[in-house]
């Protein structure tokens, strides 16, 4: 049966029919909202038509659903988290990316063991507990077994407050053995980003190297699920085709993955494309995605998979990710680098980063900041820890039970960033948040997380349900 999705794929005839239809009516969308806040998702067709809503008034209506249905799922909880870039070592030619191998002025560096040990540091210093790595591919020199060193290094390097408690990450596809050796160094979530899903623009922006194959590259997520990774994370890169026809391809996507084993993906990045060095493509995408259709895009997937993880980096705007996090993003980075080496300042040599930043706030300003907005800061690793991943996970989500555990650990672990790391002003204003947080959950959910909470300032720690 599995041997079926390698020649599976998305149906581009399908998409474009759906992106034909006429303009929506406002009772046919409304009905569509409406199906939404039963939080069983949406179908191909429903999203084609959302996507098409313009008139100001139904977007605003389709936002608060949005909002809604992120409030009723996920609370006030946002999971934090940091990029590690360890590599920017690169055999491909994506023209999107500043680590392409034809980017001939790009400082190029691979971490050693020992600088990957002083960056994990760094983070844990300043409170980090999650953390994505991330690398260019390049299998000669950082081939799965520097991968899978590098993962082991991370789970190892203790700083006096703290340690990394889950490693996910984001590299190029491996074979389902491959992926079976990565399983055994007990990632997280396997992130790959099918880039876009438009055969012809994919084959245009990748011109050299192994990510050339668009197949390979397609059916990586089901070849890790295969070898037993429960949780993968897919998107794509909006700004390289019509973002309408991406997300309709991803809606596809998702649903192989589903029919196969059962599941999704446990995550949806939403990466737009930002200027990198040495990429014309990248200083002017093709197809910009403006600030609207990007709220679009993350208000449509929060109702089309409510269940289903929406990450947000540091590549937008503090500005845009205030906005998107009511709307369906879950995830967060901070404070984040994306040059190897690039957390540690005192050394000497460095090497260039992927792309531009538009969020340079430090962790704990990006903590306050979301805390007084209302948001917990979740360091949470407890489903992942515990085992709940994959369908598991889904079979305490979808009944709403998962909240029972989410928003307690989240409790928990904000305390516990509170009492090690937090400067004087973010604990006055991340006590209050959790105050006010624990008081709107449901009773026994409240009176769990301040139980643990207290644990934590008594002086407990990893305190998770
Ligand atoms: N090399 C691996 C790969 O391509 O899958 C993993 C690392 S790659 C650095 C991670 C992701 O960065 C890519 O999947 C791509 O979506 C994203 N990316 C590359 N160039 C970018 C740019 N200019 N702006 C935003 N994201 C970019
Ligand atoms: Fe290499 Fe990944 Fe950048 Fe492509 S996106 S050039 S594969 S690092």
């Amino acid at each position: 049966m599995r041997e079926n999705l390698q020649t599976k794929t998305i149906d581009e005839v399908k998409i474009n029919k759906l992106l034909c239809c006429p303009p929506p009516d406002p009772v046919q969308i409304r009905e569509i909202l409406s199906r939404s806040r039963e939080l069983h998702g949406l179908e191909s067709a429903d999203v084609a038509t959302l996507a098409a809503v313009k008139d100001p008034a139904l977007l605003e209506e389709m936002f608060e659903t949005a909002r809604s249905v992120k409030e009723r799922i996920y609370g006030k909880r946002l999971v934090l988290f940091a990029p590690l870039y360890i590599s920017n070592l690169c055999g491909n030619e994506c023209l999107y990316c500043g680590f392409r191998a034809g980017n001939k002025f790009l400082a190029r560096k691979k971490l050693s063991l020992q600088e990957i040990a002083d960056e994990v540091s760094i983070l844990t210093s300043k409170g980090h507990k999650r953390i994505l790595l991330v690398a260019g591919e390049n299998d000669s020199s950082t081939g799965l077994q520097y991968i899978i060193d590098a993962i082991d290094t991370i789970y190892k390097t203790r700083s006096q407050k703290g340690e990394i408690r889950r490693v996910n990450v984001n590299i190029a596809p491996l074979s389902v053995e491959q992926f079976r050796e990565l399983k055994k160094a007990k990632i997280g979530t396997y992130q790959v980003f099918q880039e876009t899903y438009h055969r012809q623009t994919y084959k245009t922006v990748h011109i050299s190297g192994k990510k050339a194959d668009y197949d390979w590259r397609f059916n990586a997520p089901a070849r890790a699920m295969q070898a037993g990774i429960d949780d993968v994370g897919i998107g794509p890169l909006f700004g390289l085709y019509d973002w309408r026809f991406e997300l309709l391809a991803l809606m596809q996507h998702i649903r192989l993955l589903e029919q196969e084993f059962g599941v999704g993906p446990h995550t949806i990045s939403v990466p737009r494309l930002e200027p990198a060095s040495g990429s014309d493509l990248a200083a002017d995408p093709p197809y910009r995605v403006s600030d609207t259709d990007f709220m679009k895009i993350v208000a449509i997937l929060r109702l089309a998979v409510p269940y289903t993880g929406i990450i947000m980096s540091t590549r937008e705007n503090a500005e845009m990710r205030n906005a998107t996090l009511a709307l369906g993003v879950s995830q967060i980075s901070a404070g984040s680098r994306t040059n190897p080496g690039g957390y540690n300042t005192c050394k000497t040599e460095t090497a260039d980063p992927q792309f531009s930043l538009g969020d340079h706030r430090e962790l704990d300003e990006v903590i306050a900041d979301i805390s007084k907005i209302g948001y917990i800061p979740s360091f949470c690793t407890g489903c992942y820890r515990l085992g709940r991943t994959g369908n598991d996970f889904m079979d305490l989500a979808k009944p709403g039970d998962i909240r029972m555990h989410c928003d307690p650990n989240a409790v928990s672990t904000f305390q516990e960033y509170l009492e090690d790391f937090a400067s004087e002003e973010t604990r006055t204003i991340g006590i209050k948040a959790i105050n006010d947080a624990c008081e709107a959950m449901a009773p026994s959910a409240g009176e769990r997380a301040l139980k643990m909470a207290a644990l934590v300032r008594e002086g407990k720690r990893d305190v998770y349900c």
